[in-house]
């Protein structure tokens, strides 16, 4: 990403954010001991002071050995490759946890199920989610996709979708990307990404979009809502929030306080209302209407989210987009295939286990580009294309495999998709910054308001593995048969 506004520690540009509903709270009551370990400052801030670890006296106290432990559960919420922090900062941008349209607010929340006439009778999976939702055990969420201008309505898995998932995902674990750690929107995990968009995808009880069905939603979402959706669900599993705790590193050496506090995950969703027109709130407003297929396309042209004629050399120029899930999906799948056939034909016996996982990193690292090949639209010749213009999947991917081994060119075209990313994100799942209540230190010295307060953009995906095995934990703990 740029590093334009980077002074020390990271700070750049002051946020505008307005903390309607502070996510955290002291005073709620919690009914189990597992805690979500959220991070206190973003990935720049940590990476400034992590070399003062040294400092403490480690693995002396108990009080220290909890502190390490929540940084290191924290340091994995922390979003990947740094993403979305240009665009928390971005100029002008005003980042809410609602879009203030004339007719009212516009946010994630609660469709109604309610029976025709009072007392009258709520029947089939409309009386489980009424249910549900009583017991406090999960419900139905309504979830605006602002990238992609529609709303769904998610349902909470039960416990059996969640252990299936978690055995699919242990079983075809394809760790091509552990160590390239890539961007979010990189294909490097692209099995596990699969499981999830098909999961979530699954619960997926109602929508704005006319006539939808799993296959339609895929092809359309926008990649940019992927967060969002998995913080739908989280928000159906977990209505009235969860424990957090939370590190303190504002002075490493002298202060390790773990703040405990209970945070609602439904007050994590942030949108920038700067970038939302009159028009797309109005589209977005009425969440019953249903749209059209021609619809989204208005909304989605009016993004303005296609980049053109981005420079890369003088002869190399590229059309970026924001691809959808189901172009992110085939992109990474094309990717991890065509490394695999290349396996079977250059080896007479095919190679299995740790050896083929190494040969497969490999050739995952010299390809790399290919994480980002479904973000491009077009490779031009030329200026202006004027020596060709590529549009074909295949040729694409194939180029990209070919430009990875071209460091500057590879580092060029990941820094202008990296801004496309930044760019084109009007929400972002993110946790304010805080006060240590312990030594008073702030990691960052914001505008001292609470109305003007810093985003921590989250990793949703590492939220939503720590949640779902926590609660696997504690459900089979509790069950006896
Ligand atoms: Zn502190």
């Amino acid at each position: 990403m740029s590093e334009s506004n980077e002074t020390e520690g990271g700070v750049g540009n002051p946020q505008n954010v307005l903390v309607d509903t502070d996510p955290r709270s002291e005073s709620v009551p919690v009914g189990h001991d597992d805690a979500l370990s959220l991070p206190y400052t973003t990935l720049p801030d940590f990476n400034a002071v992590v070399g003062d670890l040294p400092k403490m006296d480690l693995a002396t106290s108990e009080a220290t050995k909890e502190w390490l432990i929540a940084i290191s559960e924290a340091t994995q919420c922390l979003i990947r490759g740094n993403v979305y922090t240009e665009a928390a900062r971005r100029e002008d941008s005003k980042w809410s946890q609602f879009i203030m349209d004339e007719a009212g607010k516009i946010s994630a929340g609660k469709p109604k199920i309610s029976p025709s006439q009072p007392g009258g009778s709520i029947t089939g999976e409309s009386a489980l989610f009424k249910l549900s939702s009583i017991l406090g055990t999960g419900g139905i969420v309504q979830v605006p996709l602002w990238h992609t201008g529609i709303w769904v309505s998610l349902k909470a898995p039960s416990e059996s979708a969640l252990l299936e998932l978690d055995r699919r995902m242990a079983r075809e674990k394809v760790d091509l990307g552990r160590d390239t750690y890539g961007m979010i929107f990189s294909n490097s995990s692209v099995y596990i990404k699969q499981f999830l968009i098909n999961f979530v995808l699954g619960h997926v009880y109602n929508s704005t979009l006319k006539d939808f069905d799993t296959e339609s939603l895929r092809t359309l979402i926008s990649v940019n809502d992927y967060p969002t959706l998995l913080w739908g669900i989280l928000c159906t599993i977990y209505p009235k929030g969860y424990p957090l705790a939370q590190p303190c590193i504002a002075n490493i050496g002298t202060c390790n306080h773990v703040s405990k506090a209970h945070v609602s995950i439904s007050k994590l969703l942030w949108t920038d209302a700067s970038r939302i027109s009159d028009t797309q709130s109005k589209h977005m407003f009425n969440r019953f209407r249903k749209v059209t297929v021609q619809d989204l396309e208005a909304y989605q042209a009016s993004l303005k989210t296609t980049y053109v004629n981005i420079k890369i050399t003088d002869e190399l120029y590229l059309d970026i987009r924001v691809p959808t899930l189901d172009e992110y999906i085939k992109s990474g799948m094309q990717w991890v295939n065509d490394i695999s056939n290349m396996i079977e034909s250059s080896f007479k016996e095919s190679l299995k286990g740790a050896e083929r996982n190494t040969y497969m990193t490999n050739q995952g690292k010299v390809t790399a580009l290919r994480q980002y090949a479904h973000w491009i639209l077009r490779i031009k010749l030329g200026e202006d294309g004027g020596e060709g213009v590529i549009d074909d999947r295949g040729t694409i991917d194939n180029m990209c495999s070919q430009l990875s081994a071209v460091p500057e060119i590879m580092d060029a075209i990941i820094e202008q998709v990296g801004i496309a990313i930044e760019n084109s994100a009007l929400s972002i799942v993110a946790i304010p910054n805080y006060e240590c209540p312990s030594c008073h230190g702030e990691q960052v010295t914001g505008e001292g308001d609470a109305l003007h307060r810093r985003l921590i953009p989250l990793e949703v995906e590492q939220i939503f593995f720590a949640l779902t095995k926590q609660r696997l934990i504690r459900t089979l703990q509790h069950a006896e048969l």
